[in-house]
C-alpha cells in the first residue's frame, strides 16, 4: 500500500508482542475518538505500558487523501480535521504572501 510504513516492531527493533500498537488512517488522535482513547486507557491502566510513542511518517497516504480535494466516502469524515487544518494553513500562507512585509523580506517570491 502506498505510504504504508513498516511494522512498528521493525521501526523500534522489538520482537513481536513486546509492543502494543494502535494505528489508524493518517495517525489521528482526536479527543472524541473512543477507540483510540480506549486503547490508550487500556494500555496505561490495564497492561501497564510505561512508554507511549506517537509516530507519523513521510508520504502518508491518509494525509495525502485528506488534502487532494477528492471525495472517498466515509473516510472523508475521519479525515475532516486534517482538511480543516490544511485549509487554515493555506489561508494563513495566502495572507502572509499578500502582506507588504512578506514581499519586502522576499517570502512572497
Ligand atoms: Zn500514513
Amino acid at each position: 500500500m502506498l505510504g504504508q510504513p513498516g511494522s512498528a516492531n521493525e521501526i523500534v527493533d522489538l520482537a513481536p508482542g513486546e509492543m502494543f500498537v494502535h494505528r489508524n488512517v493518517a495517525n489521528l488522535a482526536p479527543p472524541q475518538d473512543a477507540n483510540y482513547l480506549s486503547v490508550l486507557q487500556f494500555a496505561v491502566d490495564v497492561i501497564k505500558v510505561k512508554h507511549v510513542i506517537v509516530v507519523g511518517h513521510y508520504g502518508c497516504g491518509g494525509i495525502a487523501a485528506a488534502v487532494d480535494g477528492k471525495r472517498r466516502g466515509l473516510v472523508d469524515h475521519w479525515l475532516y480535521p486534517i482538511r480543516e487544518v490544511a485549509g487554515e494553513q493555506q489561508s494563513r500562507t495566502r495572507r502572509h504572501r499578500r502582506s507588504p512585509q512578506a514581499q519586502w523580506t522576499g517570502y512572497a517570491s
